[in-house]
């Protein structure tokens, strides 16, 4: 399976639409891994987590075809992930979609409540799934998801797992330092890749979001627990600019403790 970092930005995005800080500065003026995209992933062709307010620019950049897809996760409804109405364009009149696409979206109970109050799910050709903390799912190529609970501060943010016989990967933002219910579940994998919330970079943070010491001990525990596989790869996303760090600094920081810094583009062929 090749896993496709489509973004790899919190809210703002890298450069901020209105921000002259030095790093977005830099990011509009030499582009490269500096520029980064709000953050959402897809698995394949058929499989996307998240579909926050860059979706058009990822299909264009990565040349992906949405139509294909026949699962959409959800981690939750902040605006960078979530952005509902552009789903309506599945409505006929505004895309060709064939009379028998399905689109199935998943979330946790809260954030489809809001989507079923924002956009006509029938005739945008959606099926709604609402899952939980320990639910069970299985996604098209007969990839099984798993929902953890995430620490967040809102409550319909969810972590996922992603597992086939050959393969597994833990997507895991946007999050702090996992609660407990989230930590006992994560003791039945054993992850080929795991994908970090590291949205305050080299400054230790553990509550909504993770950074420095926290971000790292993360690792280290699932290690302690035997979650990770032997070649496991370990990669950082979801950055802010408010820590001013360039792809480049993020590398020099992450490189010695084994972690790959995440970009826009970046593939993870399991
Ligand atoms: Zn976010
Ligand atoms: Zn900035
Ligand atoms: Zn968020």
């Amino acid at each position: 399976m090749k896993i496709l970092i489509c973004g790899s930005a919190a809210a703002e995005a890298v450069p901020g639409l209105f921000c002259t800080c030095p790093l977005c500065l830099k990011a509009l003026k030499e582009g490269g891994k500096d520029v980064r995209s709000r953050t959402a992933y897809q698995l394949g062709e058929k499989i996307r987590v998240d579909f926050g307010p860059d979706t058009f620019y990822h299909m264009v950049k990565f040349g992906l075809r949405l139509d294909l897809l026949t699962d959409l996760i959800f981690t939750h409804s902040h605006r960078d992930h979530f952005n509902p109405g552009e789903l309506e364009n599945r409505r006929r009149g505004m895309s060709r979609v064939p009379e028998d696409s399905l689109l199935r979206i998943i979330g946790d109970a809260p954030l489809i409540d809001r989507l079923e109050k924002e956009i006509d799910a029938e005739k945008s050709k959606l099926t709604l799934a609402r899952v939980a903390h320990g639910s069970r799912l299985i996604l098209a190529d007969g990839v099984e998801l798993t929902a953890l609970r995430a620490e967040h501060g809102t409550p319909d943010a969810l972590l996922y797992a992603f597992r086939t016989p050959e393969w597994s990967c833990f997507i895991a933002n946007d999050t702090g330092w996992f609660p407990g219910e989230t930590w006992d579940l994560l003791r039945k994998f054993r992850f080929d890749a795991v994908i970090l919330d590291c949205c305050y970079q080299n400054i230790d943070h553990r509550r909504g979001h993770l950074g420095g010491e926290s971000f790292l001990a993360v690792f280290d525990e699932l290690r302690k627990m035997g979650s990770l596989s032997e070649k496991v790869r370990l990669v950082a996303n979801h950055f802010s600019h408010n820590p001013g760090m360039s792809h480049e600094d993020l590398c020099r920081w992450l490189e010695p403790h084994g972690v790959e810094t995440g970009f826009d583009g970046m593939v993870l062929d399991l």
